[in-house]
């Protein structure tokens, strides 16, 4: 064998010989494979078909020694590191060409702490398994709300979920992190150790290093809460979406509604409000009271159920390898114009699994002060994100395009924001406009903790000399 070829973070190709991967294979205890494998284009492979990326080596960790001994060995050729954790960035971040892949979706220990209210959670974990895990006592964080999604990536760049208005983003529930940086050592942040780390890691994705475990403070919530949703025409989609407007404006925080505009299996367009209430039953019937009287309805799907399947009920509508494409934009409130560009451009979708998402932020989320955190975006009201998605790449560039005129017509609307875990690779004006007035702390935090560009792929923050 003639060895491997891999790529430098400089975009150089290099030869990696058959002695030095033996000899890193040495080091590993999890599996290291290369192209030829069995096993390879499995690992490699993520929830977005827009990206098909090959890393030169796919190692899947089996603990932190495994990460320090990739990133030692990334480190000394400057060869790009990809983080795969639950592999469901739409950016494609998960994988890398020529680089390596640190796969860590076999990194599944959950530990948790009932008594204190607490969880110590490795990176391959989703949150369908945590939530399982997490509510057998009654327990729960904010998390994402499809529960194949990864842990990991939702928190490091933020984590929107049902819970967020009662108990802040999932990074605001956290309370330490494991943390491998560039120079290979394993570090504790937390507000006592490695502060300026704790900081910029909740909200920096990859970019200053390999998370090994996530500790996070839960909250008594269910098992059984209100939830579900209503459907209407799109006809009625703009007067649906000013009811929502006022109805989210007035909730209590135990309430969590967020608007989406869809297309129903059998082709027809509609508007959805999606709810989750987890405040007390019989509250939560009052509270959902408008939003089974608007209109009304053509279908009430709210109805108590456990927690567990709150965050999985949209699962079915982003399946495993379809193309897409998102872009997001935070608003700090939705005027009639915006409500009126939506639902019109909606109707003009050219795919029937395209959908446009609008989400209430507020409540917790809000609390927290802007520079606590990387996320900046404390005073929003909503975010707005448009989601083409289709099966076949020969239709991308209609797709594409009209997600893009859209986003283009809702901008003025925008403040200019955008949230981090939903931006594809749209460049550096991007990433700042994620990062917001955090942007300039997270560049020193950067330059101290991976100065040579290591963890590129991910909305990369470059360091500066
Ligand atoms: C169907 C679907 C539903 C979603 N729903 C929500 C939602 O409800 N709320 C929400 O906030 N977001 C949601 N998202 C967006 C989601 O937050 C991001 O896509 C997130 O990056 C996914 O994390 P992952 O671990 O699955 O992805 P991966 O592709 O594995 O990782 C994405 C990035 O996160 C970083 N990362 C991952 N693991 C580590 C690690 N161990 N150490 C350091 N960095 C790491 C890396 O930069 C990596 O490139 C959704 C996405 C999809 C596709």
């Amino acid at each position: 064998m003639e060895g491997i070829r891999a790529v430098t973070t400089a975009g150089q190709e290099i030869l990696l010989n058959d002695a030095v991967i033996a000899e890193l294979r040495e080091r590993l205890h999890g599996e290291l494979l290369c192209a030829a494998d069995s096993g390879y284009d499995e690992g490699r492979s993520i929830w977005n078909a827009m990206h098909d990326d090959r890393p030169a080596l796919l190692v899947r960790c089996a603990g932190a020694s495994d990460v320090i001994a990739v990133v030692n060995f990334a480190r000394a050729r400057n060869i790009a590191v990809a983080v795969r954790s639950g592999g469901h960035n739409v950016s494609g971040s998960g994988s890398c060409d020529g680089g390596i892949q640190l796969d860590m979706s076999r990194l599944k220990g959950i530990t948790l702490d009932p008594g204190h209210r607490t969880a110590r959670v490795e990176p391959g974990v989703t949150w369908g398994e945590f939530d399982r895990e997490a509510q057998a006592f009654g327990l729960a964080t904010t998390g994402g709300i499809c529960s194949q999604t990864g842990v990991a990536g939702v928190t490091l760049g933020g984590g929107f979920g049902w819970l967020m208005r009662k108990h802040g983003l999932a990074l605001d529930n956290l309370l330490s992190l494991d943390v491998v940086t560039a120079d290979g050592q394993l570090r504790r942040a937390s507000p006592t150790e490695n502060p300026d780390l704790f900081f910029g890691l909740r909200g920096a994705q990859s970019n200053l290093g390999i998370v090994t475990v996530l500790e996070y403070r839960l909250h008594p919530v269910g098992p059984i809460v209100l939830a579900g949703m209503v459907l209407h025409p799109i006809e009625r989609g703009k007067d649906v979406l000013r009811f929502y407007r006022d109805f989210t404006a007035g909730a209590p925080e135990e309430l969590s509604a967020w608007a989406a505009l869809l297309t129903s299996p059998d082709g027809h367009p509609m508007v959805a409000i999606l709810a989750c209430y987890i405040g007390p039953a019989e509250e939560g019937e009052q509270v959902v009271k408008p939003l089974r009287e608007f209109g009304p309805p053509v279908m009430d799907m709210l109805k108590p159920m456990p927690y567990v399947s709150a965050q999985s009920m949209i699962d079915e509508s982003f399946p495993h390898g379809r193309f897409n494409y998102w872009k997001s934009s935070i608003m700090t409130g939705l005027s009639d114009e915006v409500i009126d560009t939506l639902v019109d451009g909606y109707r003009g979708a050219s795919s029937p699994y395209s959908s446009v998402l609008i989400e209430h932020l507020g409540g917790a989320v809000s609390r927290v002060p802007q520079e606590e955190t990387v996320f900046p975006h404390r005073a929003a009201a909503y975010e707005v994100v448009i989601m083409p998605m289709w099966t076949s790449t020969a239709e991308s560039e209609s797709h594409i395009g009209w997600a893009d005129d859209l986003w283009h017509a809702i901008q003025p609307f925008s403040t200019g924001g955008a949230y981090v875990n939903y931006l594809g690779n749209e460049g550096e004006d991007r990433v700042r406009a994620a990062y917001g007035t955090n942007f300039p702390r997270l560049v020193m935090l950067k330059n101290k903790y991976d100065p040579t560009n290591l963890f590129c792929r991910n909305q990369n923050i470059k360091p500066q000399s």
